[in-house]
């Protein structure tokens, strides 16, 4: 027990964080070695075992996010981006491997995560299934396949709570298609249409958001044609999916010389 990696788990009464929580609970691969929440939150205190429900399980749930990381060999971090680069750095400071499943970063976030990646192992993806990172590369291919003339529409469905849009899945679908297609998305990219928005620039690739319910996630990527269409679609029911991606991308991070990686590295697609 004692030789199985640590988990720390960041955003512990989340949605993804409590999943997370359960998965490395009932992992034989490693242990569960702290809780973070942020200082205020209720459970801060309390034990884990509690939170979800049913029996103590010896942890704590903590708001010392370093104390917590010395103590363990990896980070698991689903929360929001100013708290993701403040783990960032203190997972680099405590040597831990920093999974981020973390979406919505800005280039401001991305060049403090890329500093902490020059001391340890950060393993970052918007989406941490295996499915959905075939999608990507299957994206990729059909996207060199194809040219110009075939349209590229994303199109992204999740639950009423999400905060961002597109979603970091539909956002590395776009980059796999821009990859295919030898351009910049930054310059490709088309979203939020509304109004008269004017045609269809040629060689867009556009995105569409629709927000409802408890909608896990869902991704069409949608390569029409003239009288023709292929449509590559990934449909997530669990979010457990996402858990056990990440799971697997902290024992897979141990011992790996430091700098980012993502799933495809994990998952060697
Ligand atoms: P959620 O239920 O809102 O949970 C977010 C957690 O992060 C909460 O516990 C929240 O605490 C905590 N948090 C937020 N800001 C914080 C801060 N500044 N310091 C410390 N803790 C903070 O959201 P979710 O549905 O679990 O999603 C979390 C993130 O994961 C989102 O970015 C989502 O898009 C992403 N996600 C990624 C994947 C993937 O595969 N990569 C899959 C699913 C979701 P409070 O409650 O105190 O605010």
């Amino acid at each position: 027990m004692g030789n199985l990696p640590g988990i720390v788990i960041t955003g512990a009464s989340g949605r993804m964080g409590q999943m997370l929580l359960r998965t490395v609970l009932a992992s034989d691969k490693c242990r569960l070695a702290g809780a973070v929440e942020r200082t205020g939150n209720p459970w801060v205190g309390r034990d884990v075992g509690e939170m979800l429900g049913g029996q103590h399980v010896g942890v704590t749930v903590t708001d010392d996010a370093l104390e917590a990381f010395a103590k363990a060999q990896a980070v698991i971090d689903f929360t929001a981006p100013a708290a993701t680069v403040e783990f960032a750095a203190l997972a680099a400071q405590a040597r831990a491997v920093h999974v981020i499943g973390t979406t919505g970063l800005e280039a401001e976030h991305l060049a403090k995560i890329a500093a902490a990646a020059r001391h340890a192992v950060i393993v970052r993806a918007g989406n941490m299934s295996l499915g959905v990172n075939l999608l990507v590369k299957l994206t990729q291919k059909v996207a060199e396949a194809l040219d110009a003339d075939w349209d590229v529409e994303i199109v992204e469905a999740h639950h009423n709570k999400k905060i961002d849009a597109p979603s970091g899945t539909a956002l590395m679908l776009g980059e796999a298609a821009a990859e295919g297609r030898g351009v910049s998305l930054a310059q490709m990219r088309e979203s939020g249409r509304d109004g008269i928005t004017g045609a269809r620039a040629h060689g867009a690739i556009g995105f569409s958001a629709i927000r409802g319910g408890d909608i896990v996630g869902e991704h069409d990527v949608i390569f029409a044609g003239a009288g023709e269409r292929v449509i590559l679609r990934h449909v997530a029911t669990d979010r457990g999916i996402f858990a056990r991606g990440a799971l697997r991308a902290a024992i897979w991070g141990q011992n790996k010389s430091p700098g980012e990686y993502d799933m495809i590295d994990v998952l060697g697609l």
